[in-house]
């Protein structure tokens, strides 16, 4: 993951045209294939300045990032604005795992969208999604409609069969007890996981399941992208309230 953290100084002349340029610049980007986190705001102890912090997959998704913008309307106008950014993991590779967990960032992206906790899935069998899904009880009525779950329903369906076994579960964040029932249920090989949930997650934080009551157990993996998914769980609750 390629991260850059900075700030930009706008002359005041400029300040207003900024301002005009800025809403879509911000959306542009956040739009991209391969942008993760992207936030421009003012800077508290700087009225000149604001705060720039960006999240890309890896160095091809900041490249392509780089030359958009650099053809860009915001672009051209701060060309010459003085400039402070520090970029990291430029020479990180992109594993397989981040690039599903990318993809299950969007689904959580499309669940805060409608107001829903932003947890997002993907069921991944022989490289292809089986089955996707975001976080959506509310808009449903469904309790059990969490994003692991809708997720684990399109796959057994595509696969006319209720067990998945040899299919990777990827999730933002750590999941709950009922989502970890159903992955034991369908057998999945493996699960992947973002930022841990400290209050229901049932997997690390709070294990239920042993080794005793089930007959199934599979790989654990966290930490893929986990600052990112844990990013837009504290951005969800802290906008809320
Ligand atoms: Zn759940």
């Amino acid at each position: 993951m390629v991260t850059l953290e900075g700030k930009i100084r706008v002359p005041q002349a400029q300040r207003e045209a900024t301002n005009a340029a800025l809403v879509e610049h911000v959306a542009l980007t956040r739009a991209e294939d391969g942008c993760l986190f992207f936030e421009v705001v003012p800077d508290p102890v700087d009225p000149e300045g604001f705060r720039v912090r960006e999240a890309f997959l890896g160095p091809d998704a900041f490249a392509a990032h780089q030359s958009r913008v650099a053809n860009s309307a915001w672009g051209r106008l701060t060309k010459d604005f003085q400039r402070q950014y520090e970029v990291s993991g430029l020479d990180d590779p992109v594993s397989d795992d981040e690039t599903w967990m990318a993809k299950a960032l969007a689904l959580a992206d499309a669940a805060s969208a409608v107001g829903e906790v932003p947890v997002g899935a993907l069921v991944v069998l022989d490289g292809e999604i089986i089955g996707q899904g975001f976080n959506q009880p509310i808009t449903r009525c469904d309790p059990t409609a969490h994003a692991e779950i809708v997720a684990l329903r399109q796959a057994a369906q595509a696969q006319s069969n209720y067990r998945l076994p040899r299919a990777v579960l990827y999730v933002t964040i750590e999941p709950c007890l009922m989502c970890v029932g159903a992955m034991v249920h369908a057998r999945v090989a493996r699960v992947v996981f973002g930022a841990r949930e400290p209050k229901a997650g049932a997997l690390l934080s709070h294990p239920k399941v042993d080794d005793h009551s089930i007959n199934h157990r599979f790989e654990i993996v966290e930490g893929v992208l986990g600052d990112v998914c844990g990013q837009r769980m504290s951005q969800f609750f802290s906008k809320r309230r």
